[in-house]
């Protein structure tokens, strides 16, 4: 294990990174994307040696958890040689994990790639288990294919985790379906509340804001549930049902302040480290990658990147409209 080397000015030791090393994506989901988006030409990206060049540096910084997320991250080309790259720092042991966010439809292709290169654990995103409601959320996903993705990724060995964005009047009568059909799997489940992120346009978010204390209110009618402390540094929170011996995640970004233990940061396909999900505060971290041969110059962008991580973010719905909003699609920071 390295020792963590980067720590913010509020004293937090940062050893995770979220990568996003595509902005595309094969579906359009309505709370991430316009239908028509216009995607960044080729060489604003990263290429898949610089790719690889950011995360060893970050991971030589202290970085033990690499989340690889997008845009869809199994539609970049060759992605595989990238997660094939990484497996040398899980070999060493300096990166404990290395995971991955996916909208789940290119994982039959690549679920056995993914274990082979020493992915564990994945997050598959799935709002919906009903065919016809999947192709309205998603614009162009088809359900099948996305079935079939989650059961290669557990054929494979992949531990699979369900994240579900809570839409009022869209998935709230599919709390107990989803639950247990996740059971039924062995699959942990996360409800996660939607945050104003992107163009909110002719949507209506605030009103499609099902708050996770109402999921957890229902799910506690039905079921004997038991908090759970652990904490993962993040926004998440976790209970237990009893009945099903399940795990479910709930990650309030609006209504809880998670912001104290936060110790991550992300990094935009085009090389932009986000230190804070909810503020504008960046740094370019491709100029000095491209500068140099030497990872010096990168070095010390990143300590100066992590000396400005700021204490928390303002998203806020209490007040009926989306303040704090962040002009930003999800898909560029990666989720
Ligand atoms: N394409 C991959 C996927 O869908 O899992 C990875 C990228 S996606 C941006 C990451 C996560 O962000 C997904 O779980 C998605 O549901 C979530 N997400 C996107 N827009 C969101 C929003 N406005 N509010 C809450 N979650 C959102
Ligand atoms: Fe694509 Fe994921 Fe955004 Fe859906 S949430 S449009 S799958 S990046």
């Amino acid at each position: 294990m390295n020792t963590p080397q980067l720590i913010d000015p509020f004293a937090r030791a940062i050893t995770y990174l979220r990568v996003s090393v595509t902005d595309r994506c094969d579906f359009r989901c309505v709370y991430c994307m316009s239908e028509n988006m216009t995607f960044l030409p080729k060489k604003e990206l990263l290429t898949l040696e610089e790719l690889d060049r950011m995360c060893s540096a970050f991971i030589g910084l202290g970085v033990e958890k690499l989340r690889i997320t997008g845009g869809e991250p199994l539609v970049r080309r060759e992605i595989m040689t990238f997660f094939r790259g990484m497996t040398r720092h899980l070999e060493s042991g300096a990166l404990q994990e290395l995971t991955l966010t996916t909208n789940g439809s290119q994982l039959a292709r690549f679920a056995d790639d993914l274990y082979a290169a020493g992915v564990r654990r994945v997050n598959v995103s799935l709002d919906t288990l009903d065919e016809e409601k999947f192709a309205r959320v998603t614009r162009w996903g088809r359900l099948p294919q996305v079935l079939k993705g989650i059961d290669a990724a557990q054929k494979a060995g992949l531990r699979v985790k369900l994240n579900a964005v809570a839409l009022k009047g869209f998935n709230e009568e599919e709390l107990f379906s989803l639950t247990e059909w996740c059971a039924g799997r062995d699959i942990d489940l996360t409800w996660i509340e939607v945050m104003p992120m992107g163009d909110l346009g002719n949507e209506d978010r605030v009103g499609q804001y099902w708050p996770v204390s109402e999921i957890q209110a229902q799910l506690a009618q039905r079921y004997r549930v038991t908090e759970l402390a652990h904490k993962t540094g993040g926004p998440a929170r976790y209970v237990r049902l009893e009945e099903t011996g399940q795990q479910i995640g709930f990650i309030t970004p609006l209504t809880h302040n998670f912001c104290e233990s936060c110790n991550r940061v992300r990094l935009t396909c085009t090389g932009q480290l986000y230190m804070c999900l909810g503020q504008e505060d960046m740094m370019d971290l491709r100029a000095p990658l491209r500068s140099s041969e030497s990872d010096a110059p990168l070095v010390e962008a990143i300590h100066k990147a992590i000396g400005l991580k700021p204490k928390g973010h303002d998203f806020d719905y209490s007040r009926q409209r989306a303040d704090g909003q962040v002009s930003r699609h999800m898909s560029h920071t990666g989720g």
